[in-house]
């Protein structure tokens, strides 16, 4: 099955036996009847498993050609568990232009159970290694980056976990795998915050983890009910709806995306435009090499650095509506420096260049002339 077939049907044969519904039901139970101890259909309580959620889980491992898909309460959730594969003493090397929330949980607790953590600029691969010692059990790529959009070779990381015996998981939140597919790079876990482009229409927070190796999944399998964080099945219900149009809202979100950042690299107030589709891009090569498209994904400054300033352009959007969060139907702006990633400390994201003039845009499948008319009015 090619990609487009499998948003629709991946995973999905037979998921009502009884009256051959084409959506699955949502089994809205949290416990299932036996007939003797153990007497079961293959459900005995919804922590460990619910049948909507089965169907969900089986549409992830197919989108994202894998073999097993677990879905969490959300993002977060979904990173906490692949953390709780870890032991106090181990090291983990992560990329530093992080979702603040992935940096919070990582410093603010996982830090305390004796966890070590290294922050790198990984778009330059050859900087990684030097960070790996005996240790160090996991590396933690986020790529196109939060919010800078840098881009990281996930091969050359693939290559590097293979030669020291690592995992290396990616987050797959910001690309999705109609534009990249980590499992079929190397990686041997995908993440994603459900949340955004899966879900797709901001109505639902969602986590999802997807692997190809059966020990692996087994062992997340075990955290995922041990742990608890599962999602309900009317959630599950929502975010397999979402992906069954996943690949033709992101061909839009992709085209409204090269429009916009194409429209903000001529505007005269504007200072940078990060898109990994400019061929200005720093990272512009391996962005072609390893993803279909480039996103709607757009983070752009203005050329004066006054926080003042940048709020001043985001209020004033009208159809760009101000808010956290991405990847819905919608558009959306967000102002990193104080919303997503004030928990991370000045000096620190300024290092990444998260300064206070730095606009984040999650653009929507709207008409293009209306967004492009939204940014206009809000920059004059
Ligand atoms: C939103 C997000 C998360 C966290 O997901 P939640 O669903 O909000 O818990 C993690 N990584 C990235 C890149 C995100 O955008």
């Amino acid at each position: 099955m090619k990609f487009n077939t499998k948003t629709i049907h991946g995973g999905q044969h037979n998921v009502d036996p009884a009256y051959g519904a084409v959506m699955p039901p949502i089994y809205q139970t949290s416990t299932y009847s036996q007939t003797t101890p153990g007497g079961h259909k293959g459900y005995e309580y919804s922590r460990s498993g619910n049948p909507t959620r089965t169907a969900l889980e089986n549409a992830f491992a197919s989108i994202e050609n894998g073999k097993f898909g677990l879905a969490f309460s959300s993002g977060l959730a979904a990173i906490d568990a692949v953390m709780k594969l870890l032991k106090p003493g181990d090291e983990v090397v992560s990329t530093n232009d992080l979702y603040g929330g992935s940096y919070r949980l990582f410093t603010k607790i996982y830090q305390d159970f004796g966890i070590k953590f290294h922050f790198v600029g990984m778009q330059d691969a050859n900087a990684i290694e030097k960070y790996i010692n005996k240790n160090t059990k996991l590396l933690w790529v986020e790529t196109p980056t939060n919010p800078m959009m840098n881009i990281i070779d996930i091969k050359a990381c693939a290559a590097l976990s293979k030669k020291h015996n690592i995992l290396l998981a990616v987050d797959n939140t910001f690309a999705t795998p109609y534009l990249q597919q980590p499992l079929e790079l190397g990686a041997d876990i995908v993440m994603h915050s459900a949340t955004k482009y899966l879900g797709g229409h901001s109505d639902v927070v969602m986590g999802a983890l997807i692997v190809k190796d059966e020990k692996l999944a087994e062992r997340l399998y075990f955290i995922q009910n041990a742990s608890g964080a599962v999602c309900g099945p009317q959630d599950s219900f929502l975010v397999l709806r979402g992906i069954k149009t996943l690949h033709i809202r992101m061909q839009r979100h992709c085209e409204n995306g090269k429009a916009i950042a194409d429209y903000l690299s001529t505007h005269p107030k504007i200072e940078k435009v990060y898109w990994p589709g400019l061929p200005s891009h720093p990272n512009h090569e391996i962005a072609k090499k390893q993803m279909k498209d480039f996103g709607g994904m757009i983070s752009f400054t203005t050329k004066k650095n006054i926080m003042a300033e940048a709020i001043k352009v985001v209020e004033k959007l009208k159809i760009f509506t101000l808010a956290e969060s991405l990847g819905g139907v919608e558009s959306l702006a967000g102002h990193p420096a104080s919303m997503t990633h004030a928990s991370i400390p000045k000096e620190e994201r300024e290092k990444t260049g998260v300064i206070d003039s730095l606009i984040r845009l999650s653009v929507g499948i709207e008409d293009i002339e209306d967004l492009i008319a939204d940014l206009k009015q809000a920059l004059g």
